[in-house]
């Protein structure tokens, strides 16, 4: 396995590159343009005969995918990996205008990944068009799950999916044989899989696996997420890495592995401070990070999640709020201005 040392793209806990940064980090094809006529950026690794696909950033603001490619790209740019097998091709971000604005949907304001029918953003016909010309053998399409995704109360840091190809989710031969290999990469990793789920397999017909799997064309969804006192997501980055190597060389000889998986469950809260003194009332608070970039500004805030009674819900983290009592109402959604026991918050931001 390969360790997060093994590239800078794996230790350096940068979670977002500028665009330009990435245009020249290293020798891309370019293989069309967005709406906004940015570069589409295309490279492929080895010339044997087995083609696969991967791609990141179809939603701007899931930037792990993107690193795991780039650690991918580098290890071997540097001769760390052997991928002489296959001509592996690359498309680091496929929506380069919401990834400059930091945003799900493209510089129309259309989800690319409710676009898999219609075809009617220059994003979404581009990437099929090059699938569709490498004929792979299996597709991998990277994105983020956000923090409210738990596996036993414990933060989901990937999910995998294996799409369905239709309404009713039938394991079609291809579905299985990819479950199977899932299973198989998985199994040969040799590691704990607590933390590691599957995601839902609810049809969607406009998204990109979906369609796919219909066509009969194997893909993979990939759905890194944080963890506790990871949220750069760095161990989702390097184990997701590592799972995509391993998927390369897994086969499809049977595995229930994939279907062992747990099933991804929502509701898990951040950080929650119980029996808050609120306006009369006992509350509990739970707030969550917001990670943004604006122009060329990067960094992160604490937002207002959720407020009332949140004994049920499972938390990352916790603290008595019993000696604290807020004196202001808290909004909802909005950077967190309030003195919570011991910690200080002004404007989303620690400051004391
Ligand atoms: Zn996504």
């Amino acid at each position: 396995m390969f360790q997060a040392s093994d590239s800078k793209y794996l230790s350096d806990n940068q979670w977002y590159m500028p665009y330009n940064e990435l245009l020249t980090a290293f020798n891309w094809e370019i293989i069309g343009y967005s709406s906004e006529e940015r570069p589409i950026l295309n490279t492929t690794l080895g010339t044997g005969s087995r083609s696969i696909c991967m791609w990141a950033g179809m939603h701007g603001n899931e930037t792990t995918g993107i690193f795991m490619l780039l650690s991918l790209i580098d290890l071997h740019t540097r001769n760390k990996i052997d991928l002489s097998d296959y001509s592996i091709h690359i498309i680091p971000i496929i929506n380069p205008d919401a990834y400059v604005r930091f945003t799900r949907r493209n510089g129309l304001s259309i989800d690319l990944n409710r676009d898999f029918r219609a075809f009617q953003t220059i994003e979404s016909a581009k990437l099929i068009g090059w699938i569709k010309m490498n004929s792979p053998e299996l597709c991998f399409n990277l994105h983020d799950q956000r923090s409210i995704f738990h596996l036993h109360n414990e933060p989901a840091y990937t999910s995998f999916l294996v799409p369905s190809s239709n309404e009713s989710r039938a394991i079609t031969p291809v579905r299985r044989a990819l479950m199977n290999r899932v299973g198989n990469a998985l199994s040969s990793l040799q590691v704990p899989l607590n933390g590691i789920g599957r995601y839902s397999d609810k049809f969607y017909p406009t998204a990109v696996g979906d369609y796919l799997m219909a066509k009969g064309i194997p893909n993979v969804l990939f759905e890194s997420g944080v963890s506790v006192d990871d949220f750069e997501r760095m161990k989702a980055r390097l184990f997701g890495l590592n799972v995509m190597v391993a998927l390369l060389n897994a086969d499809d000889t049977p595995s229930v592995v994939y279907d062992e998986l747990p099933q991804n469950k929502e509701g898990l809260l951040e950080w929650v401070f119980t029996g808050v003194l609120y306006a009369r009332m006992r509350v509990d608070v739970a707030i969550k990070r917001v990670y943004y970039v604006n122009g060329h500004a990067q960094g992160m805030y604490y937002m207002v999640d959720e407020l009332g009674d949140l004994a049920s819900r499972p938390r990352m983290k916790e603290t008595d709020g019993s000696v604290i009592a807020l004196s202001a109402p808290l909004i909802i959604g909005q950077p967190i201005t309030a003195v919570l026991g011991p910690v200080v918050f002004e404007n989303g931001l620690i400051v004391g």
